[in-house]
Order: C-alpha cells, then structure tokens, then sequence
C-alpha cells in the first residue's frame, strides 16, 4: 500500500505567504480565518487522511462496491470512516454557517480535497458530489427546498449526485431522453434512465438528493428545453423526516478500470417526484454552476494522486539500488537509483509541476471566492471571468499530468510498479477517470478556445496575460533570470492566442485541431506565473527557512528549464494547422 504524508508545510506556506489577491483579502467573512486556524484544521485533515481513509483506497480496490438484491453495498470499513467523518465536520467545511457549515473558503477547502484525493478518490467520490449539490441547489433552488435538503447534505446524513449521462447522451446533453411530466400540485413525475451515476445509491446516508436533468413534456427538444430537478431516494416529509421510498431503483453498477470503491450506478426513475430546481428549460445553466466548480475539483484529484505518486517514487528511489552512475560512489556494485540522472528528471518533473499547480490553484480560490463574494459587481464579474478561463485549463492540465506521472511512476518502480504489490498500478487506474468525467479533456479544450477567451465582458484572455505581466514585472535582480525566460512564453502565448483569433475568423477546423495544444500551452504559462509568485517570496524572505526556499528555488529552475519548454512545442505542432488532419482518408 502506498504510503501518504500530507505536505502541510507547503500548504501552510501557500496560506501565509501568498495570499496576496487585495480582492480576496478585502472579504469581510474571512478576516477571521488566521493562520494558526488554518493550521490546526489542515493537521487534523492529515490525520484523518493519513490513518483513518488511506487503507480505504486498497479495501476498494480489492472489495469493490457491490449491488445485492436491489441494495448497494460499500467496500468494508467505508461506513465506519464516514461516520467519524461526518461526525469531524469535514462534509461541513466549506459550507454556509447559515445551514450548520462552518465558512471555511476555498482557499482551504481545496488543499482538504487535495489530501482527500490522495487518500482514496473513491472514498472521496461519496461526498464530493454531496458538496457539488449543496452549491447548485443553494445558488438556484427556492428558500423551501433550501431549508428543507440543505441542512441535511451539510451535515453529511444525506448526499447528493449530479444525473447527467444517459445511454445516448454523454457530452451532448441535449439528446437527452429523460422526460418530466408536470402534476397538479406543482411537482414532476421523472421518468428515464441515467448511467454511469457516482454515488448512484449506496449504504453510507440515510437519503441520497439526487439532481436530475429531464425534459418537460412541454419543453423544445435540444438543450434549450432542459430543466434541473430534485429528486430524493426517499420522499421527505413536511416536518423533514425521511419518508417512502421514491421511484428510483438501481439497474446495476459499471465494472470499472480504477475507483472500483466508488459505486457508479445506471438508475432507473419510474414516476418519480422531483421538485423544479431554478427556471423551467433552464437547468443547464444551472447545473454549470455544480459542474464548473466540479472541474476544478477534479483537476484538484488529478494534483492529489500526482502527489502520492510522487511521495512513493521518491521513497522508492532512495532504497532501490540498481547499476552504476557516472560518478558511483558504490563499493558493492549499485547505486541508489536516485543517483540516476533519469530517474531524477522524472522525480524533478513530477515534484516542479505538483508545486505549482498547488500554487496556482491556491491563486485559482482566491479568485473563485471573490467572484463568489466580493461587494463591488464589477471585481466579482472580472474575478468570474478568470475562474471561467481557469477552470478547464486546472481540470484537463491538472488530470492529464496526473496520468503523466503516475505512469513515470510505474516506470520508477519498474516491475514492483506494474505489478500490485506496491500499489502504484492502482493510482494509474484510480486517476484514469479524471481526463474523462466532468466533460472530456477535450470537449474542455474546445470550450477554452470556443467559449472561455472573449465574452461579453470583452477580451479576457488578454486581460489575463496583461494581469500576469504586471505581477511578473518584478525588480529583484535574483528573479530576473526567471522572468526574462518567462517573458519569450509569455510572448508565445500572445501569439497563439491572436493566431487562433484570427483563425476563428476562417477556419474553425484550425482552432478545433489546436484546442487541446492551446490549452496547454496557457497551462503551462499559467503554472510559471504561480511559480514566479512563489520565487517572489522565496527570495525575499530567503532567510527565515533557507533550506526550505533553496528547494523552492532549484525546483523552479527545473520547472524553467526542462517544462515550461512543452509550452513552445505545442504552440508550433498547433499553427501547422489542420487540413492535413482533415483530409486524410481512414481506410
Ligand atoms: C466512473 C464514471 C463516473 C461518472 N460519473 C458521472 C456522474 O456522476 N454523473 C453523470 O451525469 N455522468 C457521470 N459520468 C459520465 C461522464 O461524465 C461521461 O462519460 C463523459 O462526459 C463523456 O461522455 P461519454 O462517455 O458519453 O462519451 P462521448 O460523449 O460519447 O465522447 C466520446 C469521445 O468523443 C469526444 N467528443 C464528444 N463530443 C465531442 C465534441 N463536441 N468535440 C470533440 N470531441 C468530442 C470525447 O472527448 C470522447 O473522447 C461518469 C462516467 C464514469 C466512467
């Protein structure tokens, strides 16, 4: 079994020294949430991760959820460690106080998921979804329904899921065949299959809220007639108790390739009541405020399982001893396998891209809880934009470099990985899912090029490289080196985003064919800029903890010098356009 420490000390720096959005720090409700708080929140995380849920992740694997005469069944020990979960509040973090939460903002929620994700995503999965539903219906639903469900999902006794996906219908919801048929008092009767349902049903809640998107019998066919609705397992009651059983069954769960603790189920509604969520064909636009503060969260479990991995490898190296380098200084014949200048590429690979998209994303709460909470419209609205040009960058990156290094990994424990026996092959398989659900990391880079760059609050994309420009013009003679090389990307950003400008103007195909390339060249440009943030301080600060900031330092370079180059490549594999691509004839 993979062992996990929680890098608190990174975490606990991000917090004190780079919070420096003046939005973010202007929030009323935050002013209270001080580093010694954020301290002892974040050690009891890693205590609860480390000892309590890390085993969980190999009892999934090996004793996957189970459907048995219509009920499913959790992995051994998952009920136990939700109780205590629930129990500890950790449902409740990042929740309205208003609703029994306790108000923590993302900028701590995140580095909690982060731990989770590296624990067992499984385990994770059970009230990821809960949290996603808690902000849909408390953005969208009517004060009834939040009174009535809200409480309930915060304190972790009942959880929620997101029903998207039918048989016909993954990426392009408007095929979608599930109707809702209006009764007389105002509520629907839902009837339709989903697929392909996590957390679907399972023994951990005693009420499971699911949200479901149908099609009023009423409603235009495509997405412009699809509406959101609430639908419980069980019936709830006025007084709020739970009561009969709803028309939903389970029809079976998927046999999968990895989060085989996670059960993700086909369900079947069979007349079953659900209560309108928002306005009647609106519900998708409703269901994007669950779904785009979910991507982050997934590009979140990517950068906790590379994590782990990382942890692993590293440990791994330091004891297995195999051939000699260059340089041994071996007397028996081996050295260490850290000693070789490949497997430290690798180890520097991984360990350069996790800190800086840990930074990066902790630049990304900042921004989302001022979009979310700011007074003045107008720095809510530019925040909003950033976290919308942000948000598929963090969950394809993030997700698509987590398979990244968890299959450099594998290849860092060479058979011991692909074997079971180290338990590396499992973080391959567990993380696999994260490029596809939440929409594919490609549909996420066509709606980073389609949608995401300009809008009606203008040319956002250029906005967000001027804010980059003006906090990385920095006057410390040390950092210069850095933002010289990081100028020459910066300008290879501009140029390919005026170049796929100029081809939306005529040829759509150019800009399909170079979608998932843009996306990572801004990825990578992004994560420099939270690299560059953190070198502002590491060299300012360079004598409070040298030890510390040197290796801040030297990553950095690495990042620098063997990364941040991939944001070149892409750029020029994209502008040799697509007909080629689209003329070619599969025989
Ligand atoms: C373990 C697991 C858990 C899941 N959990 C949930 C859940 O809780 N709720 C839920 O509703 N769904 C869930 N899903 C479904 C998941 O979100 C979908 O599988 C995903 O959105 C892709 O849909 P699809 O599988 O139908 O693939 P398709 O949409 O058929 O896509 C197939 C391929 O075509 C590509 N493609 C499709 N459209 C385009 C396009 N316009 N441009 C370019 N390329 C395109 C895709 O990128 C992909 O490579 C889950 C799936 C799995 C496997």
């Amino acid at each position: 079994m993979p062992s996990y420490t929680a890098p608190l000390e990174d975490m606990m720096f991000l917090f004190e020294k780079l919070r420096d959005n003046k939005n973010y720090n202007e929030l009323e409700k935050y002013k209270e949430v001080s580093s010694d708080l954020v301290k002892d929140i974040l050690e009891e995380a890693a205590k609860i991760n480390q000892n309590l849920i890390l085993p969980l992740a190999k009892a999934g694997d090996e004793n996957p959820a189970v459907l048995e005469n219509g009920v499913v069944r959790t992995p051994p020990g998952y009920k136990e460690a939700y109780k205590k979960y629930i129990e500890d509040g950790w449902t409740s973090l990042s929740c309205d106080p208003k609703y029994g939460g306790q108000g923590m903002p993302k900028t701590v929620s995140a580095f909690f998921d982060e731990m989770l994700s590296s624990a067992s995503l499984s385990f994770k999965l059970y009230s990821e979804l809960s949290i996603g539903a808690y902000n849909c219906i408390n953005h969208h639903a009517s004060d009834e329904l939040k009174e009535k469900y809200l409480p309930k999902i915060v304190e972790g006794k009942w959880s929620g899921t997101m029903c998207l996906t039918e048989p016909v219908c993954g990426t392009d919801l408007g095929l979608l065949k599930t109707k809702a048929e209006k009764q007389k008092d105002g509520t629907y009767k839902i009837s339709g299959q989903k697929i392909f349902i996590t957390s679907g049903d399972h023994d951990l809640t005693e009420n499971i809220i699911h949200l479901v998107i149908a099609r009023a019998t009423d409603s235009p066919t495509g997405t412009k007639g699809i509406s959101l609705f609430l639908v419980p397992k069980f019936v709830v009651n006025e007084d709020g108790s739970v009561g009969p059983r709803n028309g939903i069954s389970t029809g079976s769960i998927e046999s999968k390739m990895g989060i085989k603790g996670s059960a993700t189920c086909v369900l079947n509604f069979d007349d079953a009541i659900g209560y309108m969520i928002g306005k009647k064909d609106k519900g998708l636009n409703a269901m994007f405020t669950m779904m785009n503060l979910e991507r982050i969260v997934v590009g979140i479990q990517g950068l906790g399982i590379s994590e782990i991995a990382y942890q692993n490898s590293l440990a791994y190296a330091k004891e297995r001893k195999q051939g000699k380098t260059n340089k041994t200084k071996s007397t028996n014949g081996a050295d260490f396998i850290i000693e070789h200048a490949d497997i430290r590429r690798s180890l520097l690979n991984m360990k350069s891209i996790i800190e800086g998209e840990r930074a990066l994303c902790f630049w990304l709460s900042q921004q989302t809880e001022v979009s979310l909470n700011h007074q003045d419209e107008k720095v809510r609205q530019e925040a909003s934009d950033f976290v919308s040009l942000m948000t598929p960058v963090v969950k394809s990156l993030f997700t698509d470099l987590g398979m990244e290094i968890t299959n450099d990994a594998m290849q860092i424990h060479g058979g011991y990985g692909y074997t079971k026996d180290q338990g590396i092959e499992q973080l391959y398989r567990d993380n696999r899912i994260t490029p596809i659900y939440e929409g594919t990391n490609s549909v996420q880079a066509a709606d980073l090029v389609f949608r995401k760059l300009s809008n009606k609050n203008g040319d956002i994309i250029n906005k967000f490289i001027d804010l980059i420009k003006t906090e990385t013009d920095l006057k410390n003679e040390k950092i210069k080196p850095f933002t010289k090389e990081f100028s020459f990307y910066l300008n290879i950003l501009t140029k390919f985003s005026e170049w796929i400008n100029e081809k939306m103007k005529t040829d759509k195909d150019d800009v399909s064919a170079a979608a998932n390339d843009y996306l990572k060249t801004l990825g990578f440009v992004s994560v420099a800029y939270a690299w560059i943030k953190v070198l502002d301080v590491s060299f300012k600060d360079y004598n409070e903890n040298k030890n510390f900031f040197d290796d801040k330092i030297n990553t950095a370079k690495f990042y620098f010098d063997k990364v941040l180059p991939r944001a070149e490549q892409h750029y020029k594999s994209a502008i040799s356009g697509s007909s080629n691509i689209m003329n070619f004839k599969f025989n």
